[in-house]
This record gives structure tokens, C-alpha cells and sequence, in this order.
């Protein structure tokens, strides 16, 4: 044991040896030539004293540093995964132009208080550019910036994953692992047998390991309780009792943007 702490001690010494401006105190412990902190500290073990490597406060700041930056990288690194279109890794709260509205406020809140095991699944539904990717996005990266795994994909994507895989089901089981997944404008793909087989499956992939999961979608709750077709209603089913439907309205904000740029030009002129 004491052999053993002995070993210890000096490979701490050895790795934390004084910089150039360290010096040694009048109570014979190492002192930090920049913030004058001490750099040692004193163990006695059976009698006997050994000094051991302590952090000054210079100590602790690079480390912090080095932390936060690693957490950066991290991050980093999570949107870069979540995302394959690389654009929507800068949507965020802070950009959107529509702060003001409610179902803004809800989606920053809903990514503030985050749980995997308590969140609610959503469905965004409503009309084409109403900012439904968008705020999934804005929550997705607001989510990761909070540590979780997240990712924000769309049945044709997974299709294609599908399509390359030679094991079918590890595509499904891949998509349990996240903490969040956002399926991006649901029921856009064509309602073949096969589509709607993979979109049961994905989402069933998220029910049974009771993940939140968000779903945009240009089809309304009515549309898909009274779907004359029995695959989204089955589909439909599976989810009603998780899922919080969310209304996102409003002008077709890629037809304002256009207008507005076409208007510029006009003025311009
Ligand atoms: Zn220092």
C-alpha cells in the first residue's frame, strides 16, 4: 500500500514538474511564478511526508479552458452527424424572424426542459413554408447544445439507407439510439405498400423504445384520422396516444422571402 502510494506520488511529481518562474516557499512547497498559488500539498503516511501536485489557479483555468473547448468539438461533431444538410446545423432560436409567436415560444421551451424519458412527441403540422423544419431544426440543435444525441432525418433518406443495407434491421435499430429524432415532412413520399411499410416501421422503431420524436408533416390531424388510406391510419394509431399535435400557421414565409427579394430588385431598379 505505502509502496504503492510512493509510486504514486512520484509519478505525479514527474508529471507536473515547476515551470520556470515556480518557486519554493519558506514552508518548503512549490509556489506558481505567475498566480502565487501553491503547487503542492502535503500527505503524511506512517510517519512519513510526501508532497503531492495540486492545482494553482492558473492550473484550474487552463483546464476549463480545455474542457469547454472539448465540449465545443463535441458538439460540434453531434450536429455535423445529426444533419445531411448542413445548412439546417444554423437554424436556431436566436435566428428565427418569427420569435414573437407562440408556437416559437413553445418549441424553445420544449427544447429547454428536454428529457428523453419524459418529453412528448410532437407532430408539427400544417401548410407548406410555414417554418415546420425550421423550428424542428431550432429544437434539434438546441437539444444537442444540451448534450443529447439528436437527428433530424426524412423517410427518403432512410429509404436510401435502407437500400444500401445489407441488414435491414440495423438502419431501425440505429434510429433508437438517439435521444431525439426529428422525421422531416412525413407522408410527402409516394403511398406505395413499400413507403408507408418503412414509415410504420421507423415510427415503430421510436414506440418501442419510447423516445421522443418530433414529425413534420403538410397534413393535418383530420387528414390522418380520416385517411381513406389504412396505412396512415394505422400508422396514425400507433402514435395518437403519444403524440402532441402542434398547428404551425402563418404566411408561406418562402413566398414572403421571395416577394421581398423580387421587390428589392423592383426599387432597386
Ligand atoms: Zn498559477
Amino acid at each position: 500500500m505505502i509502496r504503492a502510494f510512493e509510486t504514486l506520488a512520484a509519478k505525479a511529481n514527474e508529471a507536473n514538474k515547476p515551470n520556470e518562474n515556480d518557486y519554493f516557499g519558506e514552508d518548503g512547497l512549490l509556489y506558481c511564478g505567475k498566480c502565487n498559488e501553491v503547487k503542492q500539498c502535503k500527505v503524511t503516511m506512517l510517519e512519513k511526508t510526501y508532497t503531492m501536485p495540486i492545482m494553482c489557479a492558473c492550473d484550474k483555468a487552463e483546464k476549463a479552458a480545455l474542457e469547454k473547448y472539448r465540449w465545443k468539438e463535441r458538439i460540434e461533431d453531434m450536429k455535423e452527424q445529426a444533419f445531411s444538410d448542413g445548412a439546417l446545423k444554423n437554424c436556431t432560436f436566436e435566428t428565427d424572424d418569427s420569435k414573437g409567436r407562440l408556437v416559437s415560444k413553445k418549441a424553445r421551451q420544449y427544447a429547454e426542459e428536454f428529457d428523453p424519458a419524459k418529453s412528448k412527441w410532437l407532430l408539427m403540422y400544417g401548410d407548406c413554408g410555414t417554418g415546420k423544419s425550421f423550428l424542428a431544426a431550432c429544437i434539434c440543435n438546441a437539444v444537442i447544445e444540451r448534450g443529447f444525441s439528436a437527428r433530424f432525418t426524412s423517410i427518403s433518406e432512410i429509404e436510401s439507407e435502407l437500400w444500401a443495407a445489407a441488414d435491414k434491421g440495423t438502419v431501425y435499430n440505429s434510429l433508437k439510439k438517439y435521444d431525439l429524432l426529428v422525421i422531416d415532412d412525413l407522408f410527402a413520399e409516394r403511398e406505395t405498400e413499400y413507403m408507408m411499410e418503412i414509415v410504420y416501421n421507423v415510427v415503430n422503431a421510436r414506440y418501442n423504445c419510447r423516445k421522443p420524436t418530433i414529425i413534420t408533416a403538410n397534413i393535418s390531424v383530420a387528414d390522418l384520422v380520416d385517411s381513406p388510406n389504412a396505412n396512415k391510419k394505422r400508422i396514425f394509431s400507433r402514435i395518437a396516444e403519444l403524440v402532441e399535435p402542434w398547428k404551425i400557421s402563418g404566411k408561406d414565409r418562402r413566398l414572403v422571402k421571395l416577394k421581398q427579394t423580387l421587390l428589392g430588385q423592383k426599387s432597386s431598379k
